[in-house]
């Protein structure tokens, strides 16, 4: 029997930035150009509420799903406000919308404290048992492994408390990077940061989706100082602030 109640039953003690999306699905009245989509992170608006990214994925010929995303600070999400700002988006890149299918939203933690919750109740799976990745809010690549070690091994003894060691070790280097991009920078400074991200190698970045980060991996990600805009004031301040 396993407890998987999902993001809403995680204990999220500690300092926390959250990524939060809305998707709207539409149906357009012609198919975009395949030079056009999918488009997987364009960052090139407006830096509004943090770290800010659209991606449009097309799910049939005319069908596709444009998806708002931010790595804020806080959790609320306007609605109508970002509803509007997809629309013009759509607008803007010349796809004529004839109907609104349906919508999708989030809100998921990003935890920057020290402690992790993953594996102290063998029980506990999926998010709420702290089996996702601290830095991107995605759960499926751990889901995973939760699942082939029940299906294959113990929820206890020295397979589970290596495979627990692993997962912990690798978010407990995801919980570093999520301090020093929500303490260290101001909002729409942190772009900069997944600029630098994404022009590290492919199997890099691969590993760091995957939580299967190498040392090599980790130090690349850090190496070569800190990209532009980290204030070392404002890092020291806010994760002062953050522990108290
Ligand atoms: C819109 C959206 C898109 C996402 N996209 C991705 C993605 O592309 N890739 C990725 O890796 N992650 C994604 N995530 C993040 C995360 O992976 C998902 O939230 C994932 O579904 C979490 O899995 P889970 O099994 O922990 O919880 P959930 O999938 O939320 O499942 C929890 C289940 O528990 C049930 N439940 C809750 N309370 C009770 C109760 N008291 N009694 C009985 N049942 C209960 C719920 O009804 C639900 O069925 C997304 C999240 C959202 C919100």
């Amino acid at each position: 029997l396993s407890d998987a109640r999902g993001p809403d039953a995680y204990p999220a003690a500690g300092p926390c930035g959250y990524q939060k999306f809305l998707g709207v699905e539409y149906e357009l009245a012609e198919s975009p150009s395949p030079r056009d989509v999918p488009l997987i992170m364009d960052a090139r608006v407006p830096q509004t509420d943090g770290y800010r990214f659209i991606y449009v994925l097309p799910i049939t010929p005319t069908r596709v799903l444009i998806e708002d995303t931010y790595f804020s600070d806080t959790t609320a999400l306007d609605f109508p406000t970002l509803r509007n700002g997809i629309e013009t988006y759509a607008h803007d890149h010349g796809y004529v919308i004839a109907n609104t299918l349906r919508e999708e939203s989030g809100v998921l933690p990003l935890p920057y404290g020290r402690s992790d919750a993953a594996g102290d109740t063998p029980n506990v799976t999926g998010y709420a048992g702290g089996w996702f990745h601290p830095a991107t809010g995605y759960s499926l690549p751990s889901a995973i492994r939760v699942a082939h070690h029940i299906a294959t091994g113990a929820r206890s003894g020295p397979a589970w408390d290596q495979f627990v060691r692993h997962h912990r070790s690798q978010a407990a280097f995801c919980r570093l990077l999520n301090r020093l991009l929500f303490c260290g920078y101001k909002p729409e400074a942190r772009r900069n940061v997944f600029e630098r991200f994404y022009q590290l190698n492919e199997q890099t970045i691969a590993r760091f989706y995957a939580m299967e980060m190498t040392w090599a991996d980790r130090l690349r990600i850090l190496f070569g100082g800190p990209p532009r805009g980290f204030s070392l004031a404002r890092y020291v301040r806010n994760a002062r602030k953050s522990t108290r």
